[in-house]
């Protein structure tokens, strides 16, 4: 266990890492989101034996994005099991960008995994539930016992903001419905999606799912087990393979740390025996991960030989 990376420590690398803040660009292909603030950086961890550090905006909170994509996997596989589920979507990293539909028009014409908006869009599909909103409101109670906090929701002006200009899923999610992957109305299952990428967290919130994925699924307070362990296991190889978007093979070089990154700049990054990291600066890369959030887990893993490789 570090027992050495105080807030101090923390709030030191933040100033390492703060003039990197506008290096790259806020999404703004989400209207809502292009009016983040590069200078929102914050950071922090949540360690296996239930203690944390935390340094910088703490307080600001932002939309899961695409690390929705890990929980809703868990949760479709609970309602689901692996084999329907992975009948539906592939298990293999792509190195194309996350909202490619090009490799849906090879066959099987199925999305090659969970973490791209194909794969993701099709699994928030399969979330149980007959509206929108009780899919969503069930991936809420979710993240909520993850979480241990029922206080978080969904950013309603975020979630229709994509809605309005999601043109790209739309056209995945009627490709995918030609080829029966998905079932039932597009435009719902993109109101669906949409707010769970909408869902808000902080880095404490986010850091400690993180922890709960190192702990095999299990609440590390309660010792409550919330995801099967198998599944918070597929949950985090997904993360290795794919949660860097088209950068996940330098990522896990650089790095090693099974990780998952959004375009609202946030990175939820999961070690197990050591517990949940979480960073947030929205500035992106040209691959969508935040920079600021590669350069900390970049210094992290390196200071402290965290590699899993
Ligand atoms: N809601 C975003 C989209 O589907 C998520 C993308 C991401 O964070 O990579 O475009």
């Amino acid at each position: 266990m570090i027992k050495d990376i105080t807030e101090n420590v923390l709030e030191d690398w933040l100033d390492n890492v703060r003039p990197y803040a506008y290096d790259g660009q806020v999404a703004n292909y989400i209207p809502a989101l292009s009016r983040s603030n590069p200078e929102d950086l914050a950071v922090a961890i949540h360690y296996i034996d239930g203690n944390a550090v935390e340094a910088g905006e703490t307080e600001v909170r932002f939309t899961l994005q695409s690390i929705s994509k890990v929980i809703s996997l868990a949760l479709a596989l609970m309602d689901n099991g692996e084999s329907y589920v992975f009948d539906r979507v592939g298990m293999e990293p792509t190195g194309d960008p996350f909202h490619s539909i090009y490799r849906l028009e090879q066959i099987p014409s199925k999305p090659l995994n969970p973490m791209i908006n194909a794969g993701a869009l099709a699994v928030t599909n399969m979330i149980h539930g007959d509206t929108p909103d009780e899919k969503v409101g069930r991936l809420l109670s979710f993240i909520h016992d993850l979480t241990d906090d029922h206080s978080i929701g969904y950013n309603e002006e975020v979630a229709t903001s994509e809605f309005e200009s999601a043109f790209l899923n739309r056209s995945l999610l009627f490709y995918m419905k030609q080829h029966q992957i998905v079932t039932g109305s597009v435009e719902e299952t993109l109101d669906a999606y949409t707010k769970q990428c909408a869902i808000e967290v902080n880095v404490c919130q986010l850091a400690r799912i993180g922890a709960l994925l190192a702990n095999g699924g299990k609440d590390i307070h309660s010792g409550r087990r919330i995801i099967p362990k198998h599944l918070a296991r597929i949950c985090k190889t997904f993360m290795v393979t794919c949660g860097m978007y088209d950068a996940s093979g330098s990522f896990a070089i650089k790095v090693g740390i099974p990780a998952k990154s959004g375009v609202s700049g946030s990175v939820l990054a999961s070690l197990n025996e050591f517990g949940g990291i979480a960073v947030y600066g929205p500035s992106l890369d040209e691959k969508g991960n935040s920079v600021v959030g590669l350069k900390l887990l970049e210094i992290l893993s390196t200071r402290y030989d965290l590699s899993i490789f």
